[in-house]
C-alpha cells in the first residue's frame, strides 16, 4: 500500500504569513521556513512582531478568509486522493487551516495549535511533537505503508528523506541547491508525472 504525504503551504495553498505581511505592510512578517530553517526561531519572531503591533488571531483569520488554494491545487489533490490515501503534514495551525480545508474537501491534516489568550492575542504555539513531519512518516511506515512525500521547503526535507520517495514542488533555489537528490516539479502536471514515476504501481 502506498500513502501520500503532502506539505500544505507552498504546495496546495499560498504562504499565509506572506499574505498577512502584505496586508499589514509589516515586512518582517514575510519570513518563512524558506528563509529561517529553525522553526522555533521563526515562530518566536512572528509572535514578537504580532505583539509589538497589537495584532491578534482575528486579524490573521480575516486575511485567511479572503485567500484561496493555489490554482489547480484542488484538482491535483483530487487526482492524488483517487490513487493514494493522502495525509497533509503541515507546520501551520488548525486555527489557520480551516477555511482552506473546507475549500479542499476536508482532507486529513496533521498540524499544530496556537495558544491564544482571552483577548485573542496569540501568546504561544504548541507543536504536536518535534520534527513532526519526519515522525509522521516513520509511524506510517511502521503501519506498512510505502510513503511518497512532496514539499517545497526546508521544513519538508526530513520528511522527504524519511519517505520512500520525495518530490519537491516549486522550491526556492537554495533548497534545490542544497537537496539535489529530489526531483523538482514546477507545476501540477509535472508533479503528477513525478508521482507516477515514484509509485510502484501503474498509475
Ligand atoms: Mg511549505
Amino acid at each position: 500500500m502506498e500513502l501520500a504525504c503532502l506539505d500544505l503551504e507552498g504546495v496546495l495553498i499560498p504562504e499565509v504569513w506572506i499574505n498577512f505581511a502584505e496586508r499589514t505592510g509589516i515586512d518582517a512578517l514575510r519570513a518563512t521556513t524558506r528563509d529561517i530553517p529553525d522553526y522555533d526561531v521563526l515562530m518566536k519572531q512572528r509572535l514578537r512582531i504580532l505583539s509589538e503591533n497589537g495584532l491578534g488571531l482575528a486579524d490573521i483569520q480575516e486575511v485567511i478568509a479572503g485567500m484561496r488554494p493555489l490554482e489547480g491545487a484542488p484538482e491535483f489533490l483530487d487526482w492524488l486522493r483517487e490513487r493514494f490515501q493522502v495525509i497533509i503534514l503541515s507546520d501551520t495551525f488548525y486555527e489557520f487551516a480551516e477555511p482552506f480545508m473546507r475549500q479542499l474537501g476536508w482532507p486529513t491534516l496533521f498540524c499544530h495549535r496556537l495558544g491564544v489568550d482571552g483577548d485573542g492575542r496569540v501568546v504561544d504555539y504548541h507543536l504536536r511533537q518535534p520534527d513532526p513531519k519526519r515522525n509522521a512518516v516513520i509511524a506510517l511506515k511502521q503501519l506498512n505503508f510505502r510513503v511518497i512525500a512532496t514539499g517545497d521547503s526546508y521544513n519538508d526535507t526530513t520528511m522527504l528523506a524519511e519517505a520512500d520517495a520525495g518530490i519537491l514542488f516549486r522550491p526556492p533555489q537554495n533548497v534545490i541547491d542544497e537537496f539535489p537528490q529530489y526531483p523538482v516539479a514546477t507545476d501540477y502536471d509535472q508533479a503528477r508525472g513525478l508521482w507516477a514515476e515514484a509509485s510502484l504501481r501503474d498509475l
